[in-house]
């Protein structure tokens, strides 16, 4: 790692770890299945042993409560290594694919294959989380990896490095800290495939990157999810669902419920139980709740301030800004002409916009960036239906909200703006091998019909090929 102790003036260079790695890469060594089993076994002792560690880190960082760091940075891990571990001997078997009749003679099997070296880039939020579950991908495929956390939680970054340092080899598996230098210095290189997740911004630059050597990308970005609730729904149900996905992490999760189309209807009576709920989850006074996420920043903290000018305060909207909290906030008379209405809020900050028709709901979402998540509260199955087929979504859930990312059977990903690629169980393992077709053909006969010096060949494939 001599080339990241140049002096400080100079921009960080990588060419070396990564020839490092590629060495390694082509050894073979990572292709195992026992090689990559060995290493899940490694990371899931390592996480385990560092419990402590990562929920002090992540309070540190973000005054995460321990109920919230042990669910979204420790357990949801440790959950997809033994998923993945239980898995991967069979996924790593190459698939046996039909041969048509024009192909008689032949075999042909599709082999996944790793990618090689891989870059992972992750945000603050869930550091741990949307580092690790990235590199479970990575290990499974038979890749090696180089990994930069966040620059904005760097007790979490500390223990990430020190957790990938002491358990992997640098020329198998490497943790660069560091902000935007850094990153833009390791996009310079030529990766076989990259990992980002972040912003939708951050997100075109990395796209911008890669294309230089036409690397591979998984994009998992942001942007505003969307929630309706139509006038059918489990009004109780709904409103703490949202507010459990909303205000978890205080709403610093990209597939947080961003707004909230309910139907005028029943606005009244949503609004009442969604502060109920607040209050029982968050008390009545959140800005001192211990179990009550802060906001990572003074930046987001000043940016999330400013949202709440101009639509109503319907509940909440105080603020401590020395422990860099604000209130579960929810906004009525909300426009589009809104600030909070034109980036991703990505806070404890709810807009609410009653609706009269599911048209205009339907219309207004897809004129806009195609969502990270969407969420749907009803008990109606033909809007269900509707919903599900006329806008293009990310992934998301009826009747919850965030749970669609828990379970490793589901790819979890965007769309258009909001992402390409998906990951988690075995869509982690795709992510990070290449999909490899092989035909084996037979030498026992040599079907003639493919050489134009054969009589008739031309009318035979005019037929085989229709
Ligand atoms: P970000 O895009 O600012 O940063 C993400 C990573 O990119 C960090 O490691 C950062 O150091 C690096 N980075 C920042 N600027 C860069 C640049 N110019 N060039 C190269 N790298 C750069 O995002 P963030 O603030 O850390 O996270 C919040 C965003 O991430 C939100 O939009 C959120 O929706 C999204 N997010 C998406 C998912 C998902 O799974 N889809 C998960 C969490 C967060």
């Amino acid at each position: 790692m001599e080339q990241l102790l140049s002096s400080s003036t100079e921009a960080p260079e990588y060419s070396s770890l990564l020839a490092e790695q590629r060495e390694f890469f082509q050894t073979g060594a990572t292709r195992t299945y026992i090689f990559r089993k060995t290493q899940l076994e490694k990371l899931y002792k390592a996480i385990s042993d560092n419990e402590r560690l990562i929920l002090e880190a992540v309070n540190k960082d973000l005054h995460k409560s321990e109920f919230e760091g042990f669910f979204a940075d420790v357990a949801l891990i440790l959950h997809e290594i033994s998923y993945v571990k239980k898995h991967l001997h069979k996924w790593m078997k190459p698939t046996n694919i039909k041969t048509p009749l024009t192909h008689f003679g032949s075999r042909c099997k599709i082999y996944r294959e790793p990618y090689g070296v891989n870059l992972v880039v992750s945000p603050w939020n869930y550091p741990f989380q949307l580092t690790f579950i990235p590199l479970i991908g990575a290990i499974a495929g038979g890749n090696t990896a180089i990994v930069k956390p966040s620059e904005l939680t760097p007790n979490s970054s500390a223990l990430i490095t020190k957790i990938i340092t002491d358990t992997f080899p640098i020329e198998y598996i490497s943790c660069v800290e560091g902000g935007v230098e850094v990153s833009t210095a390791l996009l310079k290189e030529k990766f076989d495939h990259i990992f980002f997740t972040g912003s939708v911004e951050v997100g075109s630059v990395v796209m911008r990157a890669a294309s230089e050597h036409l690397t591979p990308v998984t994009l998992e970005l942001g942007g505003k999810s969307p929630t309706i609730v139509d006038k059918s729904a489990n009004l109780k149900l709904a409103a703490r669902r949202i507010a459990w996905g909303k205000f978890f992490n205080s709403g610093q999760t990209c597939i947080a419920p961003d707004y909230i189309y309910v139907s005028s209807h029943i606005q009244k009576e949503f609004l009442s139980l969604l502060k109920e709920e607040i209050k029982r989850l968050y008390s009545e006074d959140p800005l001192s709740y211990k179990e009550y996420t802060h906001i990572v920043n003074d930046r987001h903290f000043k940016r999330l301030q400013n949202l709440m000018d101009g639509p109503s305060i319907y509940y909440g909207g105080k603020v401590d800004e020395t422990t860099l909290v604000i209130e579960p906030t929810i906004l009525t008379n909300v426009s589009w002409k809104h600030p909070v209405m034109n980036e991703e809020i990505f806070g404890p900050i709810l807009p609410i916009i009653p609706f009269n028709s599911l048209d205009e709901v339907v219309m207004e979402i897809n004129n806009r960036p195609k969502p990270l998540a969407l969420y749907l509260f009803t008990e109606n199955d033909s809007i269900k239906k509707r919903i599900v087929e006329e806008i293009s979504f990310g992934g998301g859930s009826i009747n919850d909200t965030l749970f669609h990312l828990t379970t490793p059977h589901l790819p979890f990903g965007g769309v258009g703006s909001s992402g390409h690629g998906s990951y988690h169980g075995i869509h982690s393992y795709k992510c990070f091998t290449h999909e490899k077709s092989v035909l084996s053909q037979t030498t026992k006969f040599d079907l003639s019909v493919r050489y134009h010096t054969t009589k008739g060949a031309q009318s035979i494939i005019r037929k085989l090929f229709k």
